[in-house]
């Protein structure tokens, strides 16, 4: 049975340990029941489940998906937690712990060697400092993937599943998108969390999509013409392509690719669509090729 994810236990765990929080690992614990088992039930964690956690802490919500799942392995970086996730995780003979930065670990070997290669759910309260790296990694490296269910910062949520024309729309929202489909599943307070984080917190499912909404021919200029649409964000998606040092294009391709989308020569890039960066890439794509 889970024994942590109240603030009693939770504090009697560090200071068994005389456990300090290191901010620079973004260390904000669980401390609510309900919100842990909302993050279970979001996941849709059963018996046949192998769950990637990111960053156990204590061992707290690791408890619960140990619970849930078939088998789970966590990966935590900081080496005080170490001991602690041995005494906090000992009832339980179905999760290993990986003492690794989770930025280097080999995912994809994690998935072949533990789902047989099938498509894994990965399940966290991220560390805030590097939430979009750790989520792009997943995505770009192509981890075979059912389900990212995370706890991000609100802010981080809302850009996930934004749409055209809102402010909150940019490069997170279409590289999320094209993977999967977002869903946010609950807003949590800072008061859920020990220490309580300076921002509010939100629980997002990124159910991943087998094949991607859009097809294109070169994956990885989508993504650059992204990237540069957004980087200049004030600028028309003209001068931000024309500038763009990764991008090899004059402005007259520019200007005729832009043109070919039907939205004028002034459009920003925060008013296109997945589907209009993927004809945009196709474009560039037969520019390139001569075609
Ligand atoms: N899962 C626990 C909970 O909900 O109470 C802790 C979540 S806390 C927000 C983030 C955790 O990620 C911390 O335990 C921290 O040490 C760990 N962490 C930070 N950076 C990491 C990295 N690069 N690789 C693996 N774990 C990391």
């Amino acid at each position: 049975m889970a024994t942590l994810g109240n603030p009693q236990n939770t504090i009697e765990i560090l200071q068994k340990y005389q456990f300090t929080f290191a901010k620079k690992f973004g260390q904000n614990f669980l401390i609510d029941p309900h919100v842990l088992e909302r993050i279970i039930a979001a996941a849709n964690v059963t018996k046949d489940d192998f769950v990637l956690e990111i960053g156990p802490g204590i061992g707290t919500m690791t408890q619960y998906l140990a619970e849930a799942a078939r088998e789970v392995v966590a990966v935590e970086i900081d080496d005080h937690l170490i001991p602690i996730l041995s005494d906090t995780l000992s009832a339980y003979d179905n999760v290993t712990v990986l003492h690794e930065d989770i930025l280097k670990v080999n995912i994809n070997g994690l998935a072949q060697e533990k789902n047989e290669g099938k498509p894994i759910k990965v399940v966290a309260n991220l560390p805030y400092y590097i939430t979009t790296p750790i989520i792009m990694q997943l995505f770009e490296s192509h981890v075979p993937l059912k389900s990212v269910t995370v706890m991000v910062q609100k802010e981080v949520a809302m850009r996930m599943q934004s749409v055209p024309g809102s402010k909150d729309y940019g490069a997170l929202s279409l590289a999320v998108q094209y993977y999967a489909k977002p869903y946010l599943a609950a807003n949590v307070p800072p008061n859920c969390f020990m220490p309580r984080p300076n921002v509010g917190s939100a629980v997002i499912t990124l159910t991943c999509h087998e094949t991607p909404p859009v097809q294109v021919t070169d994956e990885k200029l989508l993504f650059r013409l992204i990237r540069a649409s957004f980087n200049q964000r004030r600028k028309t998606l003209v001068n931000g392509l024309t500038n763009a040092p990764e991008l090899p294009f004059t402005k007259e391709q520019v200007i005729a690719a832009v043109e070919s989308l039907g939205k004028g020569v002034t459009v920003r890039g925060e008013a296109l669509t997945l589907e209009e960066f993927a004809a945009l890439t196709e474009y560039f794509v037969k520019i390139r090729t001569g075609k």
